[in-house]
């Protein structure tokens, strides 16, 4: 029987949603759910030096909008929990653990003082080279002498024992076999003076008891790896499968930060793009799939995913691609759900007695962000201020003397026209253009320019008269005939 993949996002509740770590959530998913696996979701918040209020929050909301759905973690028992760390640390279990290495000859206490460490820091070894990792001055110890520090209560850590000499190896899916020297090695603390265990040693006893078969997470941890295999091998427990994921830098190749405005989830969602497409553009963050295609969902990409792709070389995040992916999954949402999300915006830019699921269609397809309907609809409110010149159009054979001449001749036929429906109002210009003999185009560009004064717009001439209604349309045309007599007199 193979063994059902477990793997599991374990952020600390430190900050917002890092959209590097959104990405290490995705990844874990995606592995899973490839397979058939489960998924785990974790909280670290051992760190209450670096707890910030509200963070955990942010981390169910954004796992909740993107569709991540975890099969356990703290409202979801599995029957491996607690999954808060804070929770878990009051069984006292990492103690326990650290004591069974200590039996093993594993691990050690050290009573060291913070002075003699300090100390240690500006000492160099037998080379000359500088201080690397602690001197294992406690290993040394008889059994009595540390029977004796612990009946005197003298404040200890635990420390992993690792040989000075050898090297550690281990292997990582995505870079590779990776060695250190063990003599680089500090002897790492399990637990500290305040009996609580280091984050590095509670993140590998929880992912051995919650089963986790495939760790996912930045390459930042790369280089504690060989720490957590040793625990791995002094305990005797099966190695996890390691998946370490690339770098994402911004478009100057520097780490992605607060200051670039886009570096989390939330600033992202802030600026006016949907979770699916924030999603669909991480997942491109370091992996590719073996076609082209760049448009997902989450279930596609479930069955895309092979996480044997995923690269090592640093990911830029490019917003004009961003945006650009935000756009197609525009086109390709359910209109009603765009409305409920596009509502705030429309309102905010468009006021008076508009049917806003009718703009909301408008723009649908036209925008790549919510912000962007700001500048497609920028004119229904107020006509803005605009030259003669927007009526020279070559293709529509449109010029500011044709266009006098058929804004002058649509006049009277849009007064008398009851009917301010698009059908009816395209028939009308349509019977106007064949009756002069001239395009449609010829007849509509001038229309439009006057409805509006830009030179696109969502929706046609016969749209934007429908939308503006029969007596702002009949003023802005009135308005088109007299700058253009005015500009063509001057002429
Ligand atoms: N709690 C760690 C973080 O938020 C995760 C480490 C890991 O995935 O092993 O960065």
């Amino acid at each position: 029987m193979t063994q059902t993949i477990r793997t599991r996002f374990a952020p600390s509740p430190t900050g917002f949603m890092h959209i590097g770590n959104l990405r290490t959530a995705l990844y874990s998913y995606l592995l899973a759910k490839h397979e058939d696996g489960q998924f785990v979701l974790r909280i670290e918040d051992t760190d209450q030096e670096r707890y910030v209020e509200g963070a955990t929050d942010a981390i169910y909301r954004a796992l909740a909008q993107t569709g991540l759905e975890y099969d356990e973690g703290p409202d979801k028992d599995g029957g491996v929990g607690p999954y808060v760390q804070s929770e878990r640390m009051k069984s006292g279990l990492y103690m326990d653990y650290a004591k069974k290495l200590i039996d093993k000859g594993e691990a050690y206490y050290c009573f060291c003082t913070p002075e003699r460490l300090a100390s240690l820091k500006s000492t160099t070894d037998a080379d000359g080279n500088p201080f690397q990792a602690y001197d294992k001055h406690c290993l040394s110890l008889t059994k009595e002498e540390i029977e004796q520090h612990l009946a005197n209560g003298d404040p200890f850590v635990i420390r992993l024992n690792i040989p000075n000499e050898g090297e550690t190896s281990f292997h990582d899916e995505i870079y590779g076999d990776i060695s250190f020297p063990n003599s680089e090695l500090d002897d790492m603390i399990l637990i500290k003076s305040d009996g609580f265990p280091t984050y590095n040693f509670a993140n590998v006893i929880d992912d051995h008891l919650q089963g986790i078969t495939h760790i996912v997470r930045g390459n930042e941890y790369l280089s504690s790896s060989p720490k957590y295999n040793r625990l791995y091998q002094a305990f005797g427990w099966d190695v996890p499968v390691y998946v370490h994921c690339p770098l994402i830098t911004d478009e100057n190749e520097k780490k992605l930060s607060k200051r670039s405005g886009h570096a989390s989830y939330e600033d992202l969602i802030a600026q006016g793009f949907l979770p699916e497409a924030v999603l669909n553009y991480v997942a491109l963050l370091g992996w590719s799939p073996t076609d082209n295609q760049e448009i997902f969902s989450l279930d596609e990409l479930v069955k895309a995913f092979d996480y044997h792709r995923i690269n090592k070389s640093k990911a830029v995040f490019d917003l004009t691609k961003m945006k650009w992916i935000n756009g197609e999954h525009f086109k390709a949402m359910d209109p009603e759900r765009f409305y409920q999300m596009a509502e705030p915006y429309l309102k905010d830019f468009v006021h008076g007695d508009y049917d806003y699921r009718v703009l909301s269609e408008m723009v649908r397809t036209r925008v790549l962000t919510f912000p962007e309907i700001k500048d497609q609809l920028d004119f229904i409110d107020v006509l803005p201020d605009y030259d003669a010149e927007l009526y020279r159009h070559k293709k529509s054979k449109s010029n500011p003397e044709v266009a006098l001449e058929v804004l002058t001749g649509v006049l009277p036929l849009l007064e008398e026209q009851e009917d301010y429906s698009n059908d009816a109002l395209f028939a009308l210009l349509k019977d106007y253009a064949v009756g002069h003999e001239q395009k449609n185009a010829t007849v509509m560009w001038p229309v439009r320019v006057a409805l509006s004064g830009k030179m696109s717009t969502p929706g046609g001439a016969t749209q934007l008269l429908e939308l503006l209604g029969k007596d702002e349309s009949l003023r802005r045309i009135d308005r088109g005939i007299s700058m253009l007599k005015d500009t063509l007199n001057q002429a």
